[in-house]
């Protein structure tokens, strides 16, 4: 079973990769941002609970994150590997993964981290609030505390694992065909 990260700022693409990797892979995509939309949609506590911190482009609690990986991982045992897509994004979400990995005898195999630069992230997000219709897309002043957010919470997220030696980075300054060629490269 392989454990990957796809790591990056909002709108680097590591859903549209993710998908990708699905398709020809057969990896099992493990999204916070999508499962917590889910909850939203369903109205659940949790859902109530993220969506006024999601819509002012805050993060959710680390607890919280972490309770939906740790059983999403219970409920998919036989996959052939999984990728995670917009988790962790602290530390203490990266700690919590490799202690979650731990316990069942595993470890994390590499984190692919996806740049792009901060004006790339607010041309993309705009793009994309075009088509999604997610509320934290729409607002630039939403988009700034994502973006500040990532560089104080999730940045440091980069130094935790270059230590492990598990970081490899791609510049994703290419057609999404091209991105998606360096990225595959990478996890195959
Ligand atoms: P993007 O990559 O475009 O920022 P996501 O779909 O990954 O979008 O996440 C949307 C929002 O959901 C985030 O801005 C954050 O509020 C919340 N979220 C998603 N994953 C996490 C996480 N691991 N920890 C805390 N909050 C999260």
């Amino acid at each position: 079973m392989k454990y990957y990260v796809l790591f990056g700022p909002p709108g680097a693409g590591k859903g549209t990769f993710a998908k990708l990797l699905v398709e020809t892979r057969g990896y099992y995509h493990i999204s916070t941002g999508d499962m917590l939309r889910k909850e939203i949609a369903a109205g659940t506590p949790l859902g109530l609970e993220a969506k006024s911190l999601i819509e002012k482009g805050n993060l959710v609690p680390d607890e919280v994150v972490c309770g939906m990986i740790r059983s999403e991982f219970a409920a998919n045992p036989g996959v052939r590997g999984f990728l995670l897509d917009g988790f962790p994004r602290t530390v203490t979400q990266a700690e919590a993964l490799d202690k979650m990995l731990a316990e069942i005898g595993k470890e994390l195999d590499r984190v692919v981290s996806i740049h792009i630069t901060d004006e790339e992230v607010r041309r993309r997000i705009k793009g994309r609030a075009l088509v999604e219709n997610r509320a934290d897309d729409a607002d630039d002043e939403i988009i700034s505390t994502r973006i500040k957010n990532y560089h104080e919470k999730t940045e440091p997220v980069i130094n935790y694992y270059k230590a492990q030696d598990k970081y490899v980075e791609v510049e994703a300054d290419g057609t999404i065909e091209e991105n998606f060629k360096k990225v595959a490269a990478l996890v195959d």
